[in-house]
């Protein structure tokens, strides 16, 4: 049985456009014009879009289901905003946790809250004076414990960070298998609704192994999960689970191991070489020795690695430990740097030359991005998740949520890349914002790419038809809107695994950029390159005119590369046309335009209303 998507845009994430799309026994096996693929599969079922979006299901770059699904087991703490409400919450969860019983919550952050600091001792106590409790803090890399929890856990801290607090949790009971299961099934379904067709467990761990087992027979689960084994116990997590490296049992894949370098900035323990403003540097959680044997093995298993690295000096021991065991072994390595928060320009630069890949957690941004200026003062904290620099030095980039941390929300991830606004109403870092296509990239094909499968975040002939229906175009959206942007449908393998209530279905977005390449392909015809296209720092503000009809009144622009014959994006952002002179408007689009050499041709184009721009001087 095929069927026939048609009736909307179409994003396909590759250098073709589409008005049709047609799937068959889990698999896109046609991508082209709605006529033709009407007349060749007439007997198809026709799914009209009804003027909605298209897209590729989306792939988590780096995340974590398991521990995401359990932590929905826990009480979130996100929305305490002062310490009477988070109080409150503990006491009323103890009220309804039976004797004996932990109550364990998550999502716990000082800095969100109108005092800015921890709960004392005696205030947990007061909340909760006879059951044991536990605050994670929304990192996940540290906690608080009330006295209960300290002597059930035979701690002798209340606040414990890194090492001794992951370890002393291993003494927190799960939960029934009942309420796993039912959390599983929850996740999955929240995966769903946010379009997620392919996660990620970032960190298996042992005594993960019975929750994620279920991945690989229950026929319950049909998202697929890339999963990293912890690099400290990965024969015996690898024996456990019973698979292979590389090969999809059920609907799980062990890809390699996972190493954690560090701590998170927002919880004071990532490692920096430049300290935090109060002095502390934060400290390294993998001893270097230790970094350099779970990269050889892994390289010489042929494994994939991924590392968890925000501060610069983790950031940096990462490329030398890398650049070292590259150098003695021989081989090749596929590792990703997981966070990247504070990468610097050097070190990209080495990275390449090792074909390492960054993987950044830009909602900190939104998230963290006014407790980083007080942290790292304001100049450090506009540099966090350089995506645009790593973007121009032409290397792949994807972006993650890093779930249970954020919600799976590949949307607010983009919406964060594109606009780096603070949950204050500042702008963190303006000139490392990426454009639209830039961010779907980095949660689509970007991340299929950077996680080596092939099949997903595309929408191309042989893939899986793993996809998304969207209520409007993001390319079309303004940047503040990309939040906006909804789900409303989520298919995997051709199968409807998510549909939105439709009595919830929002406006219908304005949509205009319709398959954009190729419009913009006939509507610049005459497209001429520019003598100094090749001109080093070429600066878009100085070099480009565009001969267009005086008075367009236009507000987003893409800026497109031509390579192989086909336009390929690099860049969104405002201008304002005053007559017939561009003057560009904002900081990013007066960013070098990446690697000049590299870009043969350079065009602007309107992403509205494309057909008054006639032509690139
Ligand atoms: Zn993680």
């Amino acid at each position: 049985m095929s069927t026939l998507f048609l009736g909307g845009d179409i994003i396909t994430m590759t250098d073709r456009t589409a008005e049709a799309v047609v799937a068959e026994d889990g698999r896109i096996v046609a991508v082209g014009k709605a006529d033709e693929l009407r007349a060749r599969y007439p007997d198809a079922e026709v799914r009209d879009l009804g003027g909605r979006t298209l897209m590729p299901g989306f792939v988590d770059a780096h995340g974590h289901f398991a521990a995401y699904a359990m932590s929905l087991l826990q009480l979130s703490l996100r929305d305490a905003r002062d310490m009477r409400t988070l109080l409150d919450s503990i006491s009323g969860r103890r009220a309804s946790t039976p004797e004996g019983g932990w109550v364990d919550a998550r999502d716990y952050d000082p800095s969100k809250l109108s005092e800015r600091r921890d709960p004392t001792l005696e205030e947990l106590d007061s909340a909760c004076p006879d059951r044991p409790l536990c605050l994670h803090h929304v990192s996940g890399h540290l906690g608080l414990f009330n006295s209960v929890a300290m002597r059930t856990l035979g701690v002798d801290s209340y606040r414990l960070e890194e090492g001794p607090f992951i370890s002393a949790i291993q003494g927190i009971p799960m939960g029934s298998p009942e309420d796993i299961w039912h959390a599983f099934m929850e996740a999955q379904g929240r995966f769903a609704s946010y379009g997620i067709t392919t996660a990620q467990e970032a960190l298996i761990k042992r005594e993960m192994v019975p929750l994620v087992r279920p991945l690989i027979d229950s026929p319950e689960f049909w998202i697929d999960i890339l999963g990293f084994a912890d690099a400290a116990h990965r024969a015996e997590v690898m024996d456990m689970l019973g698979i292979p490296a590389g090969e999809w049992r059920g609907h799980l894949k062990v890809k390699g191991v996972k190493i954690l370098l560090d701590g998170s900035p927002q919880g004071g323990t990532a490692w920096m070489a430049e300290p935090y403003l109060d002095g502390h540097n934060g400290s390294a959680t993998t001893d270097p020795t230790d970094l350099r044997r779970y990269l050889r093995e892994a390289a010489e298993l042929g494994l994939e690695v991924a590392v968890h690295c925000n501060g610069d000096a983790a950031c940096r021991e990462l490329v030398d430990a890398a650049e070292e065991v590259g150098r003695d072994t021989g081989l090749e390595q596929h590792v990703v740097m997981i966070h990247a928060q504070f990468l610097t320009p050097d070190l990209m630069d080495r990275m390449k030359g090792i074909g390492m890949e960054p993987s950044f957690f830009v909602s900190h941004s939104w998230y963290w991005g006014d407790l980083y200026v007080e942290l790292f003062g304001r100049d450090r904290a506009d540099r966090l998740s350089p995506c645009w620099t790593a973007l121009s030095k032409d290397m792949r980039i994807t972006i993650h949520q890093d779930e249970p941390v954020l919600e799976p929300w590949p949307m607010d991830a983009v919406f964060c890349a594109v606009n780096r606004r603070t949950e204050g109403g500042d702008v963190r870092g303006e000139g490392e914002r990426i454009g639209i296509m830039e961010a779907l990239r980095a949660v689509t094909v970007d991340s299929a790419g950077q996680n080596r499968e092939e099949g997903i975040g595309t929408i191309e002939e042989g893939g899986w038809a793993d996809l998304v229906v969207l209520d409007r175009n993001p390319l079309g959206c303004d940047p503040s809107d990309l939040r906006e942007v909804t789900v409303l449908e989520t298919i995997k393998r051709g199968r409807t695994v998510y549909r939105r209530n439709r009595s919830r279905i929002g406006r219908r977005g304005s949509v205009e950029l319709h398959q954009p390449l190729h419009r913009v392909q006939q509507g610049l015809g005459t497209m001429e390159e520019p003598e100094d296209a090749h001109a080093d720092n070429l600066q878009l503000s100085k070099k480009w005119k565009m001969s267009a009809d005086a008075g367009i009144r236009t507000r987003v622009l893409t800026l497109a590369r031509l390579s192989d014959n086909q336009l390929h994006y690099v860049h969104t952002g405002r201008l304002w046309i005053p007559s017939s002179d561009i003057k560009v408007a904002t900081d990013r689009m007066r960013s070098p335009i990446p690697s000049p050499s590299s870009i043969p041709f350079i065009c602007l184009y309107k992403s509205t209303g494309y057909g008054q721009v006639k032509k690139v001087v």
